[in-house]
């Protein structure tokens, strides 16, 4: 089947929101609704399914999940909606925690899912795409170079 970029982005979104929702209803979060979530991460980090940072957003990276929907959507935004929980719920009251330690192994649980710090997905679509966009950006810089003399 196939699923345009607008769609599985859509359905990222209505995702992350769900789990957000929980969050603060069950856990007692302040989690932004809807979650900011942007689809960046294949142009800097092309092996990492998605990242969470401390300013509550999510990345997440579009190859992975056009080849491996089922699971960026089942598993990676839950486990990255964990840490936002995780900093929501410790880091904003001073306390530093490890991330995928104790505390969010016990997030995970609570929602139901097995706390797994590595994914095992085919990142090779990705890895080319990162190349070919760092060699595209080596021939602009070049070209750009040529213009300005
Ligand atoms: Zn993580």
């Amino acid at each position: 089947m196939e699923h345009s970029a607008e769609k599985l982005q859509l359905a990222a979104q209505r995702t992350a929101n769900v789990y957000a929702e929980i969050a603060n209803r069950l856990l007692g979060c302040t989690l932004p609704i809807p979650v900011p979530l942007s689809f960046n991460l294949q142009d800097t980090d092309p092996k990492t399914a998605g990242t969470a940072s401390r300013t509550m957003k999510l990345d997440i990276n579009m190859i992975l999940l056009e080849d491996n929907t089922e699971y960026i959507l089942n598993d990676t935004l839950c486990h990255e909606i964990g840490h936002l929980i995780q900093f929501n719920k410790f880091d904003q009251k001073g306390t530093k925690i490890q991330d995928h330690g104790a505390e969010w192994q016990e997030i995970m649980r609570v929602l139901g899912k097995t706390p797994h710090k590595f994914h095992t997905l085919d990142t090779s679509r990705a890895i080319k795409h990162f190349k070919e966009l760092k060699k595209a950006k080596k021939i602009k810089k070049v070209i750009s170079k040529g213009d300005e003399e």
